[in-house]
């Protein structure tokens, strides 16, 4: 039989009732002929008040440990979820991410999906089970000891079954009902979007959207997964959510397909650094070692010799960010007249395959932050998108001009 993956999210399997909706759809799915994969988060909240507890009890925690306690929300849907199906007398088993085994890297906290052995789920389906309920976010490592994917993760534990699988189509049931063109909290002119690239869904998510983890989207372009994005409290049919899909099979959109915002970035500025050679890997590399994220990077023209060098990280990192830099002063690595940091900034950004083939679209973009009078203070740009650094309290506002001069709200 064809397998379908369906994903619910935490506000999707949030109590009893919820997760009695949810096993509805799943029913209906598997009347329909699927062999189903159910792959679940922990009700919302949960997880955050597993990771409290942890960093109360050890706020420098050993990540082991970490990851035993907070992988145990999903224990608990995934086995309230197969009591509920089969109380409707439908064939559901429920699996923690060990006894799949999905099997990670060992990195705690933050571990990547290595193999998902499909021969105890196979079995079980060949002899007339029709659900397999997946605890989501979690797996085991080598070392035998249980991993999570880091926060978000149940989205990839689903498209990696999805791909292992060779599913139909993963679905990810939601709080919303799609991908829209930008936070409708931001703008009421927000639009959902009936399919979007898996490129765009790619930088979105990476960019602040917070639909999919990143990760998957990765891995659903990687292995060529379908996949759809819809609400878990509407009654859906074959049109609803948005569809994440392959670029060819978009026919016609806008230029712009959305647009994006991170609100806790910061800037900062080494003034005046020696301009020599290796003087990037001096800052960068001790900066990465430190675990920092760095995200744009500007270098200005030097003058005698001397140049500044700007980039952005989130804002939770500057202490980090200062420290790595200040230790790399000292050891004599680099040399420079002072660090300022503008911890009160924010990314906003607009994506968009279309901006392959049209010009313009960064004056465009800067011509509304004009209008609006916002300043721009770091400007970086792929192929398929453009994003600025500006004074966080404009952030809403340039979301809503960006939305207006791309005029998002009609379809392309
Ligand atoms: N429960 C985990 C989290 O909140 C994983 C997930 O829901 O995707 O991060
Ligand atoms: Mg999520």
């Amino acid at each position: 039989m064809p397998i379908l993956v369906m994903k619910f999210g935490g506000t999707s399997v949030a109590d009893l009732e919820r997760i009695g909706n949810a096993a509805q759809k799943i029913a209906r799915e598997v009347e329909r002929g699927y062999d189903v994969i159910v792959i679940v988060s922990a009700m919302s909240g949960k997880t955050n008040e597993l990771v409290n507890w942890v960093e109360t009890t050890s706020p420098l925690f050993d990540a082991r440990e970490y990851d035993a306690v907070v992988s145990s929300g999903e224990n608990v849907t995934a086995g309230l979820m197969a009591l509920t199906l089969q109380e409707m007398n439908v064939p559901a088993r429920s699996w923690q991410g060990w006894q799949v085994p999905l099997q990670t890297s060992s990195a705690h906290a933050a571990a990547r999906i290595e193999a998902i052995p499909r021969d105890n789920l196979d079995q079980k389906f060949a002899e007339g089970m029709r659900v397999a309920v997946i605890a989501g976010f979690q797996g085991i490592s080598a070392e035998g000891r249980i991993t999570t994917l880091g926060r978000g993760g149940s989205d990839t534990t689903a498209v990696a079954f999805a791909a292992a699988f060779e599913a139909e189509r993963c679905d990810i049931y939601t709080d919303v009902d799609g991908v829209y063109t930008t936070d409708p909290r931001i703008t009421e002119k927000a639009r959902k979007l009936d399919r979007i690239a898996l490129e765009e869904m790619l930088e979105l998510a990476s960019l602040g959207a917070k639909v999919l983890q990143t990760r998957s989207v990765e891995l659903a372009m990687r292995h060529k997964v379908k996949l759809r994005v819809l609400s878990s409290f509407e009654d859906n049919d074959e049109t609803s959510g948005t569809l994440v899909c392959d670029e060819e099979d978009i026919m016609e959109s806008n230029v712009v397909s959305g647009v994006a915002y991170s609100r806790d970035e910061a800037k900062m500025t080494l003034v005046s650094v020696a301009d020599r050679p290796g003087i990037a890997a001096a800052i960068f590399g001790p900066l990465a070692e430190a675990g920092v994220n760095v995200d744009m990077i500007v270098q200005n023209i030097s003058e005698e010799g001397r140049t500044d060098m700007t980039f952005s990280c989130p804002t939770n990192q500057v202490a980090r960010a200062q420290d790595a830099i200040e230790k790399a002063k000292e050891s004599g690595e680099i040399n420079f007249h002072g660090v300022v940091a503008d911890t009160e900034v924010a990314k906003v950004s607009v994506v968009g395959i279309g901006m392959r083939s049209h010009a313009g679209v960064a004056a465009q973009m800067f011509q509304a932050l004009r209008d609006e009078n916002i300043n721009i203070k770091v400007i970086t740009t792929s192929e398929i998108k453009i994003s600025v650094l500006i004074d966080r309290k404009y952030m809403e506002l340039a979301v809503q001009a960006l939305h207006d001069a791309f005029e998002l709200e009609k379809a392309g």
